[in-house]
């Protein structure tokens, strides 16, 4: 039996294009890719003073459990370079559980659906573009109805790197 996850990529140091590339690259080995989104760059939220991230959000079918599939990608996340550091601040990459079937998770560890999706338009701007139907199983909420929810004054705009593709 497999399950279908969504997971949002970010990079805000280095190689930011690379790293999310070398990223889906290693989750290949637990997660079947589905369907990825384009790669978008955005200003920083909570912490402002600090480089523009690119963010983007891939779709897979999965065979691993949640808590193993976390536990996986915190390896690569390691793997790539990232160090413990400020909340919210600077990293390589970051790799989060958006969804994780209809799963409600909410342990000190692991929360799904991920808390803060609802207020961020870099996790929900690609999640639109590859799940606009995907509902929340809490709130009932559609990816396309929490995006339009948003305050607008979000900066948010395509990459057009090439190297992700
Ligand atoms: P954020 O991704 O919100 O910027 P961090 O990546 O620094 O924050 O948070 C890391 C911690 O968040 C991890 O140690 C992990 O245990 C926890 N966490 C809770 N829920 C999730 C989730 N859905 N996906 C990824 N990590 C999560
Ligand atoms: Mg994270």
């Amino acid at each position: 039996m497999t399950t279908e996850v969504f997971i949002a990529l970010g990079s805000n140091l280095g190689d930011r294009a690379g790293q999310l590339r070398k990223a889906i690259e290693s989750l290949a080995a637990v997660v079947a890719l589905v369907i990825r989104s384009p790669v978008y760059e955005t200003a920083p939220q909570y912490v402002t003073d600090q480089p523009a991230f690119l963010n983007m959000v891939l779709s897979g079918e999965t065979e691993l459990e949640v808590l193993p599939l976390l536990e996986k990608m915190q390896h690569i996340e390691k793997a790539l370079g990232r160090v413990s550091g400020q909340r919210f601040g600077p990293r390589a990459i970051d790799l989060d559980i958006l969804f994780f079937g209809d799963s409600v998770v909410d342990t000190p560890l692991l929360e799904v659906p991920h808390p803060r999706l609802g207020e961020r338009r870099f996790v929900l701007q690609p999640l639109n573009d590859i799940a606009p139907a995907k509902c929340h199983p809490i709130t009932g909420m559609s990816v396309a109805e929490m995006l339009a929810a948003l305050p607008p004054d979000d900066d948010i705009r395509l990459f057009p790197g090439k190297s992700q593709n």
